[in-house]
């Protein structure tokens, strides 16, 4: 008989629970989904926050709807975690409740202090200790920031009333009744305070960023116990098996085990990670180090690289310039020329992510002449999403990761098969898309199931053929393209000084 896994996917806009069937040769299919939109607050510029107890709402009203409807919490076997990275949160041990608003990964509010940091000369111990580059992304800056802006959290903090935590620990806390409180290696290999080789918190990186110890959820692998639910939410009690951020969570999704296997998700934005086996590595290209699982004693590492603009500079197409009505008419108007006609569109809007790390980087057309149309620029969004990810994959390259055999995708833009092509062809990789898009939710499953012995190994996810796209361009063609994107980067990054 099939057993259920509940699936907590918390994201950056919305909060979803899956409740995913495991059949007996270890299937998995969706059986029931809610989802609940979140609110954005941006108090300034810059500032990016989330109601902690908002999230925790929505947890409990979409864990409680799917329960509901996949018949019951008797059905239910486990719950795995999946959730937005780095975004920080403080509460109260006492109270229960968030002592403000948490602070979002996006949020750029500590500049200033990774910028002294910098300017001090830490970031080469910060990047051989994490893996992360120093930047406001990461959460131990998040952290330091509201221990100070909360009056007296410092002290309390060292006192045991308060606490600090990404999302999964937050949630586990609520979700135990606060017995517990916990992380997985891999959300805390992005708060800049853990080591990446041997997974604790660093003192010495406790002391740089000014965040207590005492305040830290113990970390542990992500499918281990991670704490039980309290009966009365739903009716029964349920273990947590399973804990990873979003990308580690979606590259389990995709199956991608083996050293040289690696996701990218096409979104509003773009996130590569790959598996590169049995030890860290740190990019010498600016590519994050980070860990891409912790099964007992079986742990890989992954770089991770991030394009800042992909869905949005279509979103872009349709919002700022009306040149489409819809993101999907982009794909016909690609295809209505035969080449890009030497038109280059570097969606820098809000600067550059790696290899580059050009925040001041602005958007920059190039190679416009009296024959360009709409459909050029068209094509050049699309087309972007090729050279960004080739730069990637030649990052990876440089830092000696294994090459890759294939590149699975994922997320709204592989609905574009125009783009896919191009990504197989600039890439030089055959490009795989599997049916089932829940990556993300799909891997916080599959650790779940794992950690209560209903699969006994995350190999290959099994399931339905996955649509692939073969390379087929010939490579002096990719290499005038590549020389040509180049030189629009360039173009991007001069105008910005
Ligand atoms: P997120 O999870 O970041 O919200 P999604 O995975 O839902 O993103 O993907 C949404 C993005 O996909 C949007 O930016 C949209 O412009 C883009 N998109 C959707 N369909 C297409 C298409 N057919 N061609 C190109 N881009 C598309």
């Amino acid at each position: 008989m099939d057993r259920l896994i509940l699936a907590i996917d918390q994201g950056t806009t919305s909060t979803r629970a899956i409740a995913f069937a495991v059949s007996p040769q270890g299937d998995f299919s969706a059986v029931a989904v809610s989802q609940v939109e979140l609110a954005q607050h941006f108090p300034q510029s810059g500032w990016v926050e989330h109601d902690a107890a908002e999230i925790w709402h929505a947890t409990l009203r979409t864990c409680r709807a799917v329960i509901a409807e996949a018949g019951g919490i008797d059905g239910f076997a486990a719950i795995g975690i999946t959730n937005q990275r780095e975004t920080s949160v403080l509460w109260d041990t006492a109270t229960g409740e968030p002592l403000h608003r948490a602070i979002v990964w996006q949020d750029r509010r500590t500049a200033d202090v990774t910028a002294r940091l910098t300017a001090e000369g830490h970031e080469p111990m910060v990047q051989a200790a994490t893996g992360l580059i120093l930047d406001p992304y990461f959460s131990a800056t998040k952290f330091a920031w509201l221990l100070d802006a909360v009056p007296g959290a410092r002290d309390r903090a060292l006192r045991g009333e308060v606490k600090l935590g990404t999302i999964e620990s937050w949630l586990i806390w609520k979700l135990t009744g606060g017995a517990r409180h916990v992380t997985d290696a891999t959300n805390a290999s992005r708060t800049s305070l853990m080591d990446l080789e041997t997974r604790v918190w660093r003192d010495d990186l406790c002391t740089l960023f000014r965040v207590p110890r005492e305040a830290l959820p113990d970390i542990h692998g992500c499918s281990d116990h991670l704490g039980d639910c309290e009966a009365s939410l739903f009716g029964g009690s349920l273990p947590i098996h399973g804990a990873a951020g979003d990308q580690q969570a979606a590259l389990v999704g995709h199956g991608a085990m083996h050293p040289g296997d690696a996701k990218i998700t096409y979104g509003t934005g773009a996130f590569l990670v790959a598996n590169v086996g049995r030890s860290p590595v740190i990019s010498t290209r600016r590519l994050l180090g980070t860990l891409a699982y912790q099964l007992g004693d079986n742990v890989a590492w992954a770089l991770e690289g991030s394009i800042f603009s992909a869905g949005s500079a279509i979103q872009w197409l349709r919002d700022g310039v009306g040149l489409i009505d819809d993101p999907a008419r982009s794909e016909a108007m690609a295809r209505s020329l035969d080449d890009n006609g030497g038109v280059y569109l570097v969606p820098g809007f809000t600067g550059l992510g790696a290899p580059w790390w050009q925040p001041d980087a602005r958007g920059t057309i190039t190679g416009l002449t009296r024959d360009s149309g709409p459909a050029h620029f068209v094509r050049a969004a699309l087309e972007a999403l090729a050279y960004q990810t080739r730069d990637l994959l030649d990052a990876l390259v440089a830092d000696g990761a294994p090459r890759l055999a294939v590149l699975r995708v994922d997320g709204g833009v592989t609905a574009n098969g125009f783009a896919m092509q191009f990504v197989a062809d600039i890439c030089d990789v055959p490009v795989e898309r599997p049916p089932f898009q829940e990556m993300t939710a799909l891997g916080a499953a599959r650790l779940a199931a794992l950690g209560i012995g209903l699969i006994d190994h995350l190999g290959d996810a099994a399931g339905a053929a996955p649509t692939v796209w073969t390379p087929r361009m010939a490579p002096d063609e990719r290499a005038r393209l590549i020389k040509g994107w180049q030189s629009a980067v360039r173009a991007a990054i001069i105008a910005a000084q």
